[in-house]
């Protein structure tokens, strides 16, 4: 449920209702708007009649959640989540790209990928370290020293660092390499691993379950949220369907109904979301003509010679036009992607 507050309610109210809920075994989480404070407490309903919190003089009203998910719904908290790390806001005006390999796979590889993709306008680059594949035989990532490339192609190009976590054990070292921890496709409803990443002070990306509902998607973010750490984003990555032309379908309705049922920033893949290069142009302005606020991109300066998913990657060249068309629309609904000197 949600205990809406009446405007001006102090510290000391604030606490005493507090106490009252922990006391009845309730979860607390408070949500401070601008005008008001919204708490939401998460526990057994049947004890909200003995509480009485409606006789409280400083309770609005109380009003139960009757989605499964709660702390990311929009009702406990009606303004956006804005994620702040470093400069950047996600969730903000701005739209973000984070671009770059499937997988780091060489210095030389990823530290040219950055450059190219922070000249086109990107602000995070993204490569994958860890890479638990469909085959076992296939290239499984560089680990730790993956990590190390990324965090020195940070420090040469300032741009900020998305990277998957794949095991529980691996939390703590990815979150010391990365600015954003990437939870998997594969790994959406690994609950220990959701309530791992709940523990660490970093955003957490929380892709789309290959055939996960919406419902799904949204509880195993309420995991995270649930856990102590509100930096979550959702990322639609394309779910399995019948059709097989492409590797996955986008599914760029969960843009609006994101938005509409919650207050965390949406990201789309639309690499991943096709599987095709050509396609990721498109979907990439759709995405963002839906609302999306932000974009993780696969781009590679031999696509033909990627490790992993090269058919999914753009090459440098493509990846800098795709950022001059991705601009337009970003203007068109006022929310920049490229700055002045960029464009
Ligand atoms: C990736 O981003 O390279 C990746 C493995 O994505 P997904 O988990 O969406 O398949
Ligand atoms: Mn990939």
């Amino acid at each position: 449920m949600i205990i809406v507050l009446k405007q001006g309610a102090n510290e000391v109210e604030i606490q005493e209702i507090k106490e009252r809920l922990v006391q009845e075994g309730f979860k607390v989480h408070f949500s401070q708007g601008v005008e008001r404070t919204i708490i939401g407490a998460v526990g057994d309903q049947s004890r909200l009649k003995e509480l009485d919190l409606e006789a409280l003089p400083w309770v609005e009203k109380v009003v139960p959640i009757l989605a499964p998910y709660k702390l990311v719904s929009r009702e406990f908290q009606p303004a956006d989540t804005v994620i702040k790390i470093g400069e950047h806001e996600i969730g903000g005006a701005q739209i973000h790209v984070m671009a770059g390999p499937c997988s780091v796979e060489s210095r030389s590889q990823i530290l040219e990928t950055a450059h190219a993709v922070r000249e086109a306008g990107a602000t995070f680059l993204r490569g994958g370290a860890f890479k638990p594949r469909t085959s076992p035989y296939a290239f499984q990532g560089l680990e730790e020293e993956g990590l190390k490339l990324l965090a020195e192609a940070r420090e040469e190009t300032g741009l900020a660092i998305i990277t998957e976590v794949v095991d529980v054990r691996d939390v703590k070292l990815v979150a010391s390499y990365a600015d954003i921890l990437q939870i998997g496709a594969r790994n959406m409803q690994n609950f220990n691993l959701l309530k791992e990443v709940a523990k660490i002070d970093k955003p957490v990306l929380l892709k789309r379950g290959p055939s996960a509902t919406l419902e799904e998607w949204m509880m195993a973010a309420e995991y995270i949220l649930n856990g102590g750490n509100n930096q979550v984003m959702f990322c639609e990555r394309g779910i399995r369907t019948f059709e097989n032309y492409t590797r996955n379908t986008l599914d760029l309705s969960m843009v609006p109904a994101l938005h509409a049922l919650s207050h965390l920033p949406v990201i789309v893949d639309p690499s991943h979301g096709t599987g095709r290069w050509q396609l990721v142009a498109p979907m990439a302005k759709a995405a963002i003509a839906a609302g999306a606020d932000g974009l993780i991109v696969e781009v590679h300066p031999q696509p033909d010679k990627a490790l992993s998913d090269g058919k999914q990657s753009l090459t440098l060249p493509n990846f800098q036009e795709m950022m001059t068309e991705l601009d337009r629309i970003a203007r068109a609904i006022e929310r920049p992607i490229l700055k002045e000197g960029e464009r």
